[in-house]
């Protein structure tokens, strides 16, 4: 049964497969599926966007949120940016895990065990990765695969009401959401983002490069979804250091 979605999701060039393991199928949400998955394709980039900021306010809700230290100091290192098409939503979880992450709403989650590994520059290059996932539309995509999925499942309404979902299906759609991964071109195509991001507010432009090291050199030691999503789809972890490496000294040079 599992094929018939891959099928699906195929069907629609989605890109996220991850999303769809573990799940149970029986014949009869065949037929439903078939018509749900019709009106995922039809969901709204405004309905996406809200999907986005309903499964942001639901994880918001199950973390401690610092009005501390730490909001204080990514308020200071994101002072000043922006990002068109965005309204910037940055918070802090207390959480000793290394993750952070951007949505289609503009929201931007980072956890403290994140800040407490990085300096402001390699923040700044992480965020920019993240925000990168976001204006390349990946964000976009995960959410409409993990739509698609709960869809598939017959669980969303068939009249794609978004609006008026269930604390449990949005809880069932945000996981797969978060849980999404991208493919090694997104990431690149993100760390080129965060490059670019880094020197255009005047950071290190090795900042980028120094975040993955430290990442990739993290998730030798420790267990995080974050650094496994990051890093484990992708052995060419060489050549995607080797790649912003590359920028950051093409830039210091020309800028010589
Ligand atoms: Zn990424």
């Amino acid at each position: 049964m599992k094929k018939i979605v891959f099928l699906l999701a195929a069907m629609l060039s989605l890109t996220s497969c991850s999303i769809l393991g573990g799940i149970n199928w029986d014949s009869a949400q065949l037929g439903q599926a078939a018509g749900a998955a019709m009106t995922a394709m039809s969901i709204t980039d405004a309905q996406i966007v809200s999907l986005c900021a309903q499964s942001i306010a639901q994880e918001d809700a199950q973390n401690r949120i610092d009005n501390g230290s730490y909001a204080a100091r990514l308020k200071r290192v994101l002072s000043g940016v922006t990002v068109k098409g965005l309204v910037l939503d940055p918070k802090v979880y207390i959480k000793n895990d290394i993750n952070a992450f951007a949505s289609g709403d503009g929201s931007i989650r980072v956890y403290s065990g994140l800040m407490d590994v990085m300096d402001d520059n390699e923040l700044f290059a992480i965020i920019g990765h993240e925000i990168g996932h976001v204006v390349n539309q990946d964000t976009k995509r995960a959410m409409k695969s993990a739509y698609l999925a709960a869809a598939a499942r017959g669980v969303v309404n068939a009249a794609g009401a978004v609006g008026v979902l269930s604390q449990s299906v949005l809880g069932d759609i945000g996981q797969a959401y978060f849980n999404s991964q991208y493919s090694q071109k997104q990431e690149l195509a993100a760390d080129k983002f965060g490059f670019e991001f880094c020197v255009a507010y005047k950071k290190d432009p090795y900042a980028m490069y120094n975040s993955l090291q430290k990442l990739q050199k993290l998730s030798s030691s420790r267990q995080s979804s974050y650094l496994e999503k990051m890093f484990s789809s992708h052995p060419d972890n060489e050549t995607r250091s080797k790649k912003v490496k590359d920028m950051a000294d093409k830039y210091v040079k020309s800028a010589k």
